[in-house]
């Protein structure tokens, strides 16, 4: 077992653990007279109406504390977040994206993390190749549901050639035990054209579908390739034939699956439709966005929010003009927004930029990756804007930087217009656009 840090780092203002009279820099030390090694275990043992708890004061005073908590959380952050370190992965993938990232970023983008508490708290994927079988049954003992689980491909030979680890194989055996236990889980293929597409991928999705409802939905994601690709394994990007090749294969066994078990199942990334040039399918299909937080289903949810909030536009005059920088793959589908909030909101002009993505090279399109640098190149030249709108997600998680630690002040600075960040949300992208909120 890993070393365990249960030093307290932050306490909830008028949480329970508040009342208790917790604070930050005390070191909790047993639960219920049990250790814990993880925020699994943690979590697990506060899981009671009542609870006693040992405490190791700042002082070095020890108390020993009985607490109601009424199976709520007590309001505290440790100061690793995770009780012991984060787990990395064991796995050298062929199509692994952190293999391919330029040099010189930040260290930490280059963390391989392949975490199963990370994927239990923050919906992380994992690929179950570095845990041992007592750590399995660990986690089915404490009944951690839901796992998101990074498949690939349940065919043994073939993952462990994907995921170059030759205990690569089990996956899909563990996975039948905790479809036995109870425990749902949530899956993803990242697709290689020639590797784990076509019969491969068929198989795939049939066996995932026989843990059916466990398994309770499965995205499958196009590899995704970029310049710095030297000395690793040779892999194609999909192109518009292979992706409307993936698209009638996947719709003919979401057809089937729909049938047989009331539900699609699997669904594919936005990128597959745009590279076939068909549009994404409407919002009903997706059945309530269960891989949103991965990516899939974005256009299309917020295609039918924009639906709805378009009709909220006020009846005014307006002057505004906006520019807004977006991902290559994102970019008709943007222009076709601005183009009907400029019909309907009088006096607001949106020029959308596709920014190239220079940083990565290859074929990488997404607006995720799109960074500071690449966004300044672009436009210093283009006319200026009452505001630059980005997308949220051009930004790292909570923090005001870019992918190349460029900060928004920085971009705003050499642009000479403020940003302003939008969630992938249709009456949030309306309302910041207009500058002005909807009339409900
Ligand atoms: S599991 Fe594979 S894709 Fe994920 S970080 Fe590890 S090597 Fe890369």
């Amino acid at each position: 077992m890993r070393k365990a840090d249960t030093t307290i780092k932050y306490v909830e203002p008028f949480s329970i653990a508040e009342e208790a009279g917790l604070e930050a820099g005390d070191k909790l030390v047993k639960i219920n007279g049990h250790e814990f090694h993880d925020i699994l275990e943690y979590r697990y043992l506060i899981s009671e109406y009542e609870i006693t708890i040992e405490v190791e004061k700042k002082d070095g005073a020890v108390e020993i504390i009985t607490i109601e908590s009424n199976y709520e959380d007590l309001g505290i952050e440790f100061r690793e977040g995770l009780i012991d370190k984060a787990q990395s992965c064991t796995n050298k993938c062929i199509f692994c994206f952190i293999d391919q990232l330029p040099k010189g970023m930040r260290e930490t983008v280059y963390f391989k993390d392949d975490d199963t508490r990370l994927s239990f708290l923050q919906g992380n994927y994992v690929t179950l190749t570095n845990m041992s079988d007592e750590e399995i049954d660990r986690l089915i003992a404490m009944h951690v549901s839901p796992i998101n689980v990074s498949v690939h491909t349940t065919n043994p030979e073939l993952r462990c050639k994907m995921l170059n680890n030759r205990f690569a194989g089990k996956c899909f055996e563990i996975m039948k035990k905790f479809k036995a236990n109870g425990i749902q889980m949530n899956c993803q293929i990242v697709l290689c054209p020639d590797i784990n597409d076509k019969s491969e991928l068929e198989r795939s999705l049939r066996d995932m579908a026989s843990l059916y409802p466990y398994v309770n939905s499965i995205s499958v994601v196009p590899v995704g390739l970029t310049a710095y690709r030297e000395g690793l394994y040779p892999l194609k990007p999909f192109n518009s034939e292979t992706s409307a090749e993936t698209i009638d294969q996947v719709e003919k066994i979401q057809n089937e699956f729909l049938e047989k078990l009331g539900t699609r199942l699997v669904y594919l990334s936005d990128e597959f439709y745009v590279n076939a040039g068909r549009e994404v399918p409407e919002a009903d299909s997706y059945e309530g966005f269960p891989q949103i937080e991965n990516g899939v289903g974005l256009m299309a949810s917020m295609r039918e929010e924009f639906d709805s909030a378009i009709k909220l536009i006020p009846d005014k005059k307006f002057s505004r003009h906006v520019v807004a920088a977006t991902g290559e793959i994102a970019y008709d589908f943007i222009k076709s927004l601005a183009e009907r909030i400029e019909k309907k909101a009088n006096g607001v002009k949106i020029d959308v930029y596709a920014i190239k993505n220079n940083f990565f090279g290859g074929g990488v399109t997404v607006s995720g990756l799109v960074t500071g640098g690449d966004i300044i190149d672009q436009l210093k030249d283009k006319p200026k804007g009452d505001i630059l709108a980005i997308p949220q997600s051009m930004l790292r998680d909570g923090e005001d930087i870019f992918l190349d630690d460029l900060t928004v002040d920085n971009v705003e600075k050499a642009l000479g217009m403020p940003i302003v960040p939008i969630m992938n949300d249709g009456y949030e992208f309306i309302e910041k656009l207009i500058g002005c909120e909807l009339e409900f």
